[in-house]
């Protein structure tokens, strides 16, 4: 195990234990990650971790997204959507505020020099959920190497549509080098399984909220 995944089981396992439910549907949620607590695979202790970030947002009363940033075999930032709690950030979706963290952590290097861990040469941002046109954009811009999402959201993400970009992002995807990567994550089918229904478990209300103010 490297220290980055034994730092993701450790970093997920705090914040499930500081987490105090406030319905039944987020103990569920939490229950059915820490049945998954230790799966093998390579990816799965920063897939894991998205999803205990997104649970952690959802608890708070935004939507339940939770973004991980890894950077030469270190867990270098992590973000979870923040949109409307403790008050309106219209940013605030769970990979922007992972870049946050990381560009003002590496602000003046080649963010996307690292070496990256388990999935090629890198840094690689994992997120619960499959990005939306505002966090792809952010995504082109930044140094991140690899993006690895979860869920996929066929109504709201940009990565399983990005021919739909305007020409001007669409050369600036295809130009990029090493050429950037937009995948699912190879990781157990079934934490992308919770990381939908930890979505999903905000997402209604939460729509309802934002089309009423
Ligand atoms: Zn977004």
């Amino acid at each position: 195990m490297t220290p980055a995944v034994r730092e993701a089981w450790a970093r997920g396992r705090a914040l499930l234990d500081d987490l105090r439910p406030t319905g039944d549907l987020v103990a569920g949620l939490a229950e059915r990650l820490a049945d998954t607590e230790g799966l093998p695979g390579p990816e799965d202790a920063f897939a894991w971790l998205s999803c205990v970030l997104g649970l952690v947002s959802a608890n708070e009363g935004n939507y339940g997204v939770g973004a991980v940033v890894l950077r030469d075999g270190e867990i270098v930032a992590e973000g979870r959507n923040r949109l409307l709690q403790p008050r309106r950030d219209t940013s605030a979706h769970a990979e922007s505020d992972a870049l946050d963290t990381f560009e003002a952590r590496f602000p003046d290097s080649d963010p996307g020099s690292g070496s990256g861990v388990g999935v090629g040469v890198g840094t690689t941002l994992y997120t619960s959920l499959e990005c939306c046109p505002m966090c792809t954009v952010r995504l082109l811009n930044s140094g991140i190497r690899a993006v690895r999402y979860l869920a996929p959201d066929e109504d709201g993400g940009m990565l399983s549509r990005m021919a739909g970009l305007p020409p001007y992002w669409r050369r600036l995807a295809a130009g990029r080098t090493p050429r950037q990567t937009f995948e699912p994550a190879a990781c157990h089918p079934v934490l992308g399984e919770i990381a939908a229904d930890v979505f999903a478990t905000t997402e209604a209300w939460l729509n309802e909220r934002l089309v009423r103010s």
